[in-house]
């Protein structure tokens, strides 16, 4: 059969997980004088009142159809006689097509035709549309062939399909029955139901795919002990009353209560923080790390610059003011003089938190009781160096058993490793790596700091440069920043370098009246630190920079993010490049320089850019653009089974939702033994037959 063929379906059960990609909304008949040339599909009801054949070219069959508000021409090139012999001027019908302009009246080329009395399935509710393939349509499985076969088949299952999850989870998550969610996802009455449909499957599908991870043993080892911590702490609260600057939104709120009970669990928490540029980790990190020192453990954050680490160590130094605590920056250039007190007060746990580059990897590096590590911008680092950091405790096996013997009255388990906490604004590989390796747990911050205004973004070709300058300037004379960021990419060096210096003398040139400052990788640190002061103190209004900005920097004053040569950025990057900017109250904007020659793919990553703010979608479409085969890791280790309709992007939150159920069922009944959960082991076995494919993802 072609459905086994094509899509390896084998069973009504498997072809009922064929869920529609889209829906088209067919409850809503628009009036003909509404119509434009330029609409996506539309229905229209009404009769016809001429018909007539035109000979020429192409013989093809004219009507003119009404509603009593405007008249269109209905046009068919096949099947003429079938037409001709079947409409009947009597009766009522409901048009489906896509309206296109032609002889200035609006058109219909073949349109969908149902007896208005007589409506099918689809007509007055969400239309579904099936992927299908060339083969599949040369069989009459075109995506109408495909939404009549599901009706069919839904039709003659009468009694209700079994239930797949079990029903406590079922009813305290109020989920709609597997049967209607079936049903529904096919066939939805409304957009509200058809969500719950689809928010039914995926939270299945997502279920299934955690319990199948942890299930296997070599998760479960992974639950490591960890530094019980047994309060939030008197320095959090004091932060709080004292010193935050601003409220944290709903989501930081969320997130560091995750936090907070991953600490105090007894298990050393692995944790990846996800949330969009902007969205505010920084804060949730000093939280964190603030309930980790109240606790009488140290902290510590590492970030992928130098640049990054120093703005990090000056904004959590000013925003612990007054608290007491001692905080230091260790990077590849700390001075000796400085480094070894630095060392020292991390040996002795008289620093309390440190910020750092790489250099806190050193084996120099060791702590009194480091309890909380921070890893920003975790895609800069490998696993490899993550796990370096929990072998960085001091203790020896003696003064353990002295602390646990009761002469510490602050923590136990002082020998245990430092609990993890993981950020990125780059959603798609870490949780797919979640999902896939099953390490980590996930917090996402999907809401951004009040009053943000959305980024605008503008493409601009590079010969553009007047209109370009006179808004820069504009900006510039209202007090406002601007970055230009040139790219410097190791291949093709020498000639990127050159562009970066010239354009530095450009801006010059063309801003004789502002300061312009210069940041890349060949600088010395204190050049490097020179530069962002300048910017950040507002000394300087234009900075010039290659990708050494990317992660982190935080300059609210800046509302220009100027990208040249946009095209040689991946989407990631542009992004991220973008978050630069928007992080203060007033409008900014990010443009993207290209030459007029462009590639498709340079079009469509331009599109996106311009189109979209959310770092979700730009995930997405990069992984569409390059291919889920390049994310790193997936390809060897794989997904227990295919996903229909989840999406590991988009779902994420979801993720760890499910997740957290799974790991509640296996605590309460390892071994699935309980009757309530007899069709959990049984969806499991079921499951673990079916094949795995990466298509699915994207
Ligand atoms: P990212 O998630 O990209 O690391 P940051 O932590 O750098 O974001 O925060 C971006 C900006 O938002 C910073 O200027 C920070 O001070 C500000 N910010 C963070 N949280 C809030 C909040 N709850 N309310 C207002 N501003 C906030
Ligand atoms: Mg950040």
């Amino acid at each position: 059969m072609i459905l086994a063929s094509e899509l390896e379906v084998h069973s009504t059960f498997e072809l009922l997980s064929l869920y529609p990609y889209k829906y088209v909304d067919r409850s809503r008949i628009y009036e003909i004088r509404e119509l434009r040339g330029d609409m996506p599909y539309v229905q229209v009801r009404g009769r016809f009142i001429s018909m007539k054949t035109v000979e020429g070219k192409q013989k093809r069959l004219s009507a003119i159809f009404t509603d009593g508000t405007g008249t269109i021409e209905v046009v068919w090139f096949k099947s003429l006689n079938f037409f001709k012999q079947n409409i009947n001027a009597q009766h009522e019908y409901i048009l489906f097509g896509k309206p296109s302009v032609f002889n200035h009246s609006i058109n219909l080329t073949h349109p969908e035709m149902e007896r208005a009395d007589r409506p099918s399935a689809s007509v007055g509710i969400l239309q579904p549309f099936y992927n299908t393939s060339e083969a599949m349509k040369r069989a009459g499985l075109h995506t109408q062939g495909m939404q009549k076969l599901m009706h069919n088949i839904l039709s003659v299952i009468t009694t209700p399909m079994p239930e797949t999850m079990p029903l406590w989870l079922v009813n305290h998550c109020h989920l709609m029955s597997r049967d209607q969610a079936i049903r529904e996802v096919h066939f939805p009455h409304n957009t509200p139901t058809l969500e719950k449909a689809r928010y039914r499957l995926k939270f299945e599908e997502l279920f299934y795919v955690q319990m199948s991870l942890l299930k296997n043993k070599s998760t479960q080892r992974r639950e490591i002990r960890g530094i019980q911590i047994k309060t939030s702490g008197d320095l959090l609260s004091r932060f709080y009353k004292e010193c935050i600057p601003f409220e944290p939104t709903n989501a930081q709120k969320k997130v560091i209560r995750e936090i907070y009970s991953d600490m105090g669990s007894g298990r050393q928490m692995n944790r990846l923080l996800q949330g969009d540029v902007g969205s505010g980790k920084t804060l949730v990190a000093l939280m964190s790390m603030l309930i980790a020192v109240g606790n009488g453990l140290q902290a510590c954050i590492m970030a992928p610059t130098e640049i990054l680490a120093t703005q990090h160590y000056e904004s959590l130094t000013k925003m612990s003011q007054g608290l007491g605590i001692r905080i230091e920056l260790l990077t590849g250039s700390t001075k000796k003089k400085l480094r070894t007190p630095i060392l020292e007060g991390l040996a002795d746990g008289d620093v309390n938190i440190v910020v750092g580059t790489h250099a806190l990897l050193e084996d120099t590096v060791v702590f009194r009781r480091l309890g909380l590590a921070v890893i920003d911008e975790q895609h800069r680092f490998g696993v490899a160096q993550r796990a370096k950091l929990w072998n960085k405790n001091l203790l020896s096996p003696k003064e353990e058993s002295l602390l646990s013997s009761g002469n510490d009255n602050s923590t136990e388990n002082t020998s245990a490793p430092p609990h993890i906490l993981v950020m990125t604004a780059t959603p798609i590989p870490r949780t797919l790596a979640m999902t896939v390796y099953g390490d980590l747990d996930v917090s996402v911050i999907d809401e951004l700091p009040p009053g943000r205004k959305p980024i605008v973004t503008e493409h601009y070709l590079h010969n553009n440069r007047n209109s370009l300058n006179s808004f820069i300037r504009q900006q510039l004379q209202a007090g406002r920043q601007c970055y230009v960021v040139y790219p410097l990419i190791e291949e093709s060096e020498k000639m990127d370098f050159k562009n970066l210096t010239e354009g530095f003398e450009y801006m010059k040139d063309a801003f004789p009246e502002y300061k312009v400052c210069m940041v890349h990788g060949k600088l010395s640190p204190e050049e490097k630190d020179e530069a962002m002061r300048q910017f950040s103190s507002g000394e300087a209004q234009i900075m010039v920079a290659t990708t050494v900005i990317e992660v982190g920097v935080n300059v609210p004053n800046a509302t220009i993010m100027l990208i040249e040569s946009a095209e040689r950025f991946g989407l990631s990057q542009l992004h991220q490049l973008r978050g630069r900017v928007g992080r203060g109250g007033e409008q900014s904007y990010c443009i993207l320089v290209t030459s007029a020659k462009m590639s498709d793919d340079t079009q469509r990553r331009m599109r996106v850019m311009t189109d979209t703010n959310d770092g979700f979608i730009i995930a997405e479409a990069d992984m569409r653009m390059r291919g889920p085969g390049d994310i790193q890791g997936t390809q060897q280790s794989g997904l227990p089974f295919n996903l229909h309709i989840a999406n590991l992007v988009r779902d994420g939150e979801l993720v760890g939702y499910t997740r957290d159920f799974a790991k509640q069922l296996l605590a309460a009944d390892p071994f699935l033994q309980a009757p309530e959960n007899a069709v959990v082991s049984q969806q499991l076995y079921l499951l673990s037959k079916s094949k795995l494919n990466w298509g699915a993802i994207s």
